[in-house]
């Protein structure tokens, strides 16, 4: 499942291909993905031009020079594919730049999506409206952290995980940086110390800094050899290590499992 550095280096690698270019055709290959496209969207950004890319949490924008902003997620599956000698079945949007450059939006299982808004109306795009700040920014500090949490007696790991504390972070990523920061996943959000929730930020921003570097060393300009931008291998702290030796103290790596999902941590540095 792509995750939010998946989705940075997505954005890198469609940004040489489509910024400064014309939209030839965008080719709608069926009516919806999760939710169904807007249905002026082919009329809308057929013959714009591509003013710019970016990310919103785990969704990547596409400015035109016609005032709106295509949004893509990804989803549990999704991925863009560049230059694809064939289109499949799975390829359900397919654009076509003037430099005959091709890029097709492949999710066999659907659970993305594709929208278009006024690029001056996108904080009101509804999963955009009560988003917190991006962990990459200049808002997300322990600062911010500290007032976030403020008498949260919930545990640390799930307030992480709440899109309107800090965008677009995952169970992998909240696992590693608690591991960083040397924070129990278990600990009351409210109780932690300023100066650990300023380590806890800077780690939030050095473990998604490393896998986005990681994209960038593994992949060329972030694309697979077959064409296909957003997934690479990384090596994780804790995430999937359980009994493995955690990288500050070696002691064995645990695994617990909450509604579901699991949480990897160090039960000796992690407090
Ligand atoms: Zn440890």
């Amino acid at each position: 499942m792509p995750e939010l550095p998946e989705v940075e280096t997505t954005v890198r690698g469609l940004r040489p291909i489509l910024e400064g270019h014309r939209i030839e055709s965008l080719d709608l290959r069926r009516a919806d993905l999760r939710w169904p496209f807007p249905p002026d969207l082919r009329q809308r950004v057929t013959g714009a031009v591509v003013t710019g890319l970016g990310r919103r949490a785990k969704y990547g924008l596409i400015d035109t020079d016609r005032g709106d902003t295509m949004i893509f997620h990804l989803g549990m599956s999704g991925h863009w594919r560049i230059d694809p000698a064939e289109i499949g079945k799975h390829d359900h949007v397919v654009i076509e730049t003037d430099q005959g450059r091709r890029l097709a939006l492949n999710d066999h299982r659907r659970f993305g999506s594709l929208d278009l808004v006024r690029t001056d109306a996108l904080a009101a795009y509804p999963p955009f409206v009560k988003m917190g700040p991006e962990p990459l920014g200049g808002d997300f500090d322990g600062a911010a952290l500290a007032k976030a949490l403020d008498g949260r007696a919930a545990p640390i790991k799930a307030l992480l995980l709440d899109q309107r504390i800090v965008a677009g972070l995952g169970n992998i990523y909240v696992c590693d940086a608690l591991n960083l920061a040397q924070i129990a996943p278990g600990r009351a959000g409210g109780q932690i110390a300023r100066a650990r929730l300023d380590r806890l930020a800077v780690a939030v921003k050095d473990v998604l800094g490393a896998a986005i570097a990681a994209g960038g060393s593994t992949l060329r300009d972030y694309v697979q050899p077959d064409g296909e931008l957003g997934y690479f291998s990384k090596e994780w702290r804790v995430y999937g290590r359980e009994g493995l030796p955690c990288p500050r103290c070696a002691t064995a790596i645990r695994r617990r499992v909450d509604s579901g999902r699991s949480t990897f941590f160090c039960p000796k540095c992690q407090r």
